[in-house]
């Protein structure tokens, strides 16, 4: 079994459920008492956020290739960034170290295609859903990626940071996601993706019209794979 890098504490809560994913897969394949080979660099979310927020991606690009480093260091064999939004630093980080990256999208594209899905709804951190970083990756991959109108994507910005990330769930926001997806769905996305890996805590398979892919469950068996070859 391969060890596992995890960078992760955006959100903590999100890592958590990284954590138990990985457990539980490696668990489900080998048996008896098996558990994930595995190092965690958990990194404080409060400066993160900061950084993000005032569009310092050159700091963020730092951070992160420090935390990559460390994990090496750590014995990891592969990396995995346990949040969508900082796959922005991305190159920074495959930079920076010589174990591979297991990119979020990569396990989202091979279902895609899989599933033979040529528009998704996109949910995620503003971030997420307006730069270009995640939308053109998947363009490239021949995926048509639909967004929110502003409005709707400040208010899943807003779920997101203001609620996810500190572990609230709450009844108002799930509605709200549900009618944002299926205005998704009405303008022609054929599945939604859980492009947070905080989302997934509040939204529900059965909450959409149409299949719902969470990145956090499908980088996690993608990377219990990797692990076991
Ligand atoms: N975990 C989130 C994501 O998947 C949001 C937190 C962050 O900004 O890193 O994008």
């Amino acid at each position: 079994m391969k060890r596992i890098g995890l960078i992760g504490g955006m959100s903590w809560e999100s890592t958590a459920i990284y954590y138990r994913l990985l457990n539980l897969g490696v668990k489900a394949r080998l048996g008896g008492h098996s558990s994930a080979d595995l190092v965690l660099r958990r990194v404080d979310f409060a400066p993160i956020e900061a950084l993000q927020r005032g569009c310092d991606w050159a700091g963020l690009d730092a951070v992160m290739a420090q935390a990559a480093q460390d994990v090496e260091a750590a014995g990891a064999e592969f990396l995995l960034l346990c949040t969508n939004t900082m796959h922005r630093c991305a190159d920074a980080i495959e930079n920076a170290i010589s174990i591979p990256l297991l990119h979020i999208a990569d396990p989202l594209e091979m279902v895609l295609g899989e599933m033979e899905i040529e528009t998704v709804g996109l949910l995620g951190t503003r971030y997420t859903m307006e730069q270009g970083f995640y939308r053109a990756r998947l363009g490239a991959a021949g995926v048509e990626v639909i967004v929110p109108e502003a409005p709707d994507r400040s208010e899943v910005h807003r779920i997101i940071f203001e609620e996810l990330v500190a572990g609230r769930i709450e009844e108002a926001s799930r509605k709200t996601c549900k009618d944002i997806m299926e205005q998704l769905a009405g303008d022609g996305a054929d599945a939604i993706i859980l492009g947070c890996t905080e989302i997934g805590l509040l939204v529900r398979p059965e909450d959409a019209l149409v299949p719902v892919l969470d990145t956090t469950i499908l980088h996690a068996q993608a990377a219990v794979d990797w692990a076991l070859g």
